[in-house]
Formats: structure tokens, sequence, C-alpha cells
């Protein structure tokens, strides 16, 4: 059974040094969350699951990581100055504000009053000036998403790699929105990783991307572990796609919190190259730069044919990395009857996104000749890169076995007596979901464990 409750998750995270609460000593700070000495692991693992699947085993994907504060221009042309606003109603008799499609029969959520002012829309985006003189030239935002430098920088990525359509470009990186209501742990957050993607394309062959790349997306999300029955695709309406989409499916997981949506598959037509394309030329005009018609850049590629230049058509996954991490733990969570009145919580995470891969653990605490053996057994696992290997020194091995059953951690190795009085040196491996116990010996350690990691 995975996490039928949020404060299951919650408990765990901050347990087990996952998850914090932002600035915790001073109260916290709404909508923003830190990640701990495992969440980091974690986070870690799920972007570089994305990205292997993204760029590596592809070769029609290039990657960029472009800055986070951005130019007011091109979040004016991309049309996010004037529409990127979630509507916001206010309870006259509580005071408190709410998204008001978020609201259910009238009624505030904090209070139940009727009174509610009408909506108007909020403008999520976080403002900044730039430099030391603070005025209106000087403004520019946090991204609200990582998409737009994706676009600004088509043309240099395709100058510099000499790409033929259909390609892609993919980018990890923070984004921000002043989120009217943050809610339910690191689902809705001011502050949150994207893993986006733009996939150029030509017009007219728009929609049978758009149908591979949900199919793709459906296919990675399971290959994480996410159950098939618990997540579903929906079809966004007309009234409610962005005001760039031509069409827009979401790929909807069941949070402890409900049904929502986990990423979203957009065809974003060639609304954005098209307006930075017409953005630069009004811009240049503006500056009173008459001439530089030839320095703007036209965000195209020409057809091989006809020798005709055309805008491309974008298809882009976008997933919140904060949510991912939410379904991932959410799937993996599990609280197994050992029978006898016993039970364990246990992580059932992918092996490539456990955040410890292997626990190297002593019998004895602060015993010299054990410790010296585990030490040398963790120098030699590393060497494999299947990334972290945990040593412990907790003396306690029922304990150890339990804090790695909850954080996931597949293979826990325990050196004891017997190791280092023996010959051949052996260990003891457990199995994190089988709990089976068995001796492997020391020098077949490299090789069981890349080919126990491998599959
Ligand atoms: P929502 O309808 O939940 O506000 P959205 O449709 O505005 O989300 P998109 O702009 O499509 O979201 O962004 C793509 C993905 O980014 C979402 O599917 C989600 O995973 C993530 N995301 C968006 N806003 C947030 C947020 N405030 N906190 C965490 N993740 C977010």
């Amino acid at each position: 059974m995975p996490a039928t409750s949020m404060d299951q998750l919650v408990s765990l995270c901050k347990r087990r040094g996952f998850i914090f609460q932002n600035a915790d000593i001073y109260g916290g700070m709404q909508g923003l969350y830190d990640y701990g000495p495992l969440g980091v692991e974690l986070k870690n693992n799920v972007k570089a699951a994305w990205w292997r699947s993204m760029v590596y085993e592809r070769d029609d994907i290039e990657g960029l990581d472009a800055a986070i504060l951005t130019n007011r221009k091109v979040l004016h042309y991309s049309g996010h100055e004037d529409t990127f606003a979630d509507p916001m109603t206010d309870c006259r008799k509580c005071k408190g504000r709410f998204r008001a499609d978020h609201i259910k029969d009238g009624k505030c959520p904090n209070c139940g009053s009727t009174d509610l002012t009408e909506p108007r829309p909020f403008n999520l985006m976080f403002k900044t000036t730039v430099g030391p003189i603070d005025n209106a030239e000087n403004i520019a935002y946090l991204r609200p998403e990582t998409a737009q430098a994706i676009f600004t920088q088509f043309r240099n990525v395709v100058d510099s790699t000499s790409r033929k359509l259909p390609f892609g470009i993919a980018q990890i990186g923070k984004s921000f929105r002043n989120e009217i209501t943050p809610r339910n742990f690191i689902f809705r957050v001011r502050e949150f990783e994207h893993m986006e993607m733009e996939y150029f394309v030509k017009p007219g062959e728009d929609e049978q991307w758009h149908k591979y790349w949900i199919e793709n997306r459906v296919k990675w999300w399971e290959d994480q572990g996410l159950r098939r029955d618990r997540f579903r695709l929906y079809e966004q309406q007309p009234d409610e796609l962005a005001h760039y989409a031509k069409a827009c499916y979401d790929i909807e997981y069941q949070f402890p919190h409900g049904m929502e949506e986990l990423e979203g598959i957009a065809n974003r037509r060639d609304y954005d190259l098209g307006n930075h394309t017409k953005g630069q030329e009004e811009f240049k005009l503006e500056a009173h730069c008459h001439e530089n018609h030839e320095s703007t850049q036209k965000l195209c590629m020409k057809d091989e044919q006809t020798g005709e230049a055309f805008i491309p058509f974008v298809i882009e996954p976008s997933v919140g990395l904060d949510r991912a991490v939410l379904a991932l733990l959410t799937e993996a969570y599990t609280e197994e009857d050992l029978g006898n009145g016993n039970s364990r919580i246990v992580l059932k995470l992918k092996k490539h996104l456990a955040p410890i891969k292997v626990a190297v653990i002593p019998l004895k605490k602060n015993n010299e000749q054990i410790m010296a053996k585990c030490h040398e057994i963790k120098k030699n696992l590393l060497k494999l890169g299947i990334g972290r290997v945990a040593l412990e020194n907790t003396g306690n091995i029922g304990k150890a076995y339990r804090r790695h059953d909850e954080v996931g951690t597949p293979i826990c190795i325990t050196v004891d007596f017997e190791t280092i009085e023996q010959q051949p040196e052996s260990v003891t491996i457990r199995d994190r979901d089988t709990m089976e116990q068995h001796r492997v010996n020391i020098a077949d350690l490299p090789a069981y464990l890349r080919e126990y990691f491998n599959n």
C-alpha cells in the first residue's frame, strides 16, 4: 500500500532527513522547503534519471543551463507579464486570500463564509531590480519556467550544434511562482525545480509528436516505479489551456491529497519562437536602432526543399522535480506487517533512485579491526560508481536495518567477527525488500553489486 496520508510522508521526511521546512528555527516560510542529507541524494537521482532518458540515451536532444534572473523583455514578449496570473479572491469575513478556481461551493475554505470578493488576476512572477538603481528600467524577474531561456537561446544552440528538425533542448533548474496558496507539502511551493524539454518539429507534424511524447513520458514514469493504475492522462479543456498552448495533456497521479497534476505535456505551437522573433524587432525600433533588423535573430528554420523560412512548432514535457519526489515517495512508502505484532516501514524506491545504495554496518561499535575492514570495503565499493555508500557505526544492527529500510537502502552489508577471523573473508548481505540474508565473499562483492545495480 502506498502512503495514504501526507502526515506519514511529512513525518518520515523530517525524521530521516529528506525534507525540512525552510527557516524552521524562525517559524518557517510558507511554500519553501529545504532538502536534507537524503533528500538531496534522492533529488539528484531523479534528475540523473530524467537527464539520462532525455539527453544521454538519445541523439536528438541537447542540454542547457541558463540564468534564473530573467530580462523583463523576455517575459513581456512571452506573454507572462500580461497573462501569467491566477484568479484571486478575498474572504471579507476572515480576510483570507485564495485561488478562486480552488474554491468549492462558493465558500471560504478557511471560515466557510460565502462573502467573497469577485476574482481578480494575480500575477505569479517574483519581481526584482538588478543593480543598485531601483527603477522601472532595471526590473527583472525570477523565471516562472525554464522554457523561455530555451527559446531565447534557440538560434545559438542550432548554430553551434548544426541541428535539424526534429530536435530538442532539455533543461533542469529552479523556477519561482508566487503561489497564492502554497499547500500540500512540496506539491505546491513558491520555489521549485523544473525539468523541461522543448522538442522542435515541423508545423503539421506537431500532433503526431505530441502523441509520441505523451507515450514516452508515461513509460518513463512506469520505469521510475509508478504503478500504471495510480496515474492517468487528462486532456485539458479549451478554457484550461495556458495562453500559448494548442493542446495539453496532464499526467495526474494519486497523491495522498488527491488525483492531481504531476506533469504537463503541451503543444506550444510556434507561439514562443514567433513572439520572440517579432519581439526583437519591436524592441530594436523602440530602442531607436533603425538599421539593425539584420542583427535580430530569426528564430526559425529553413525548409530544405524550398529554402523557405518557417517557425517550428514545439512540444513540451514539463515536470516539477519536487512533485516528482512527492509522487515517488508516496508510491514507495510501505507499511509491512511482519507478524507477531511486529511491523516495519520500508521505502520501496527503485534502486537507481535510492539515496543510499549500500550501507556498510559493523556488528560491533568502535571495534578497530571491524571498522578498518568496513572502511576498506566502502573504499572499494566507491570505485564501482554506484552512488552513495554509507558507513554506520551505531553498533545496533536491528536499528541500522530499520533505519535503512525506512530510507530505502537496497543493500546492507554487515561486517562481523567471522569476516576478520576466517578465510576467505566474507560478509552478510541483506536485501531491503525480501529481508533475506546470505554470505558473500569480499572478493566477489564488486561483481555481485555491479550485477545487482546494473540490472
Ligand atoms: P498547477 O495547475 O498545478 O498550478 P501548472 O499547470 O501551472 O500547475 P505548469 O506551468 O504546466 O503547471 O508546470 C509544469 C509542471 O511544473 C507541473 O506539472 C508541476 O509538476 C510543476 N509545478 C508547477 N507549479 C508548481 C508549484 N507551485 N510547485 C511545485 N511544482 C510546480
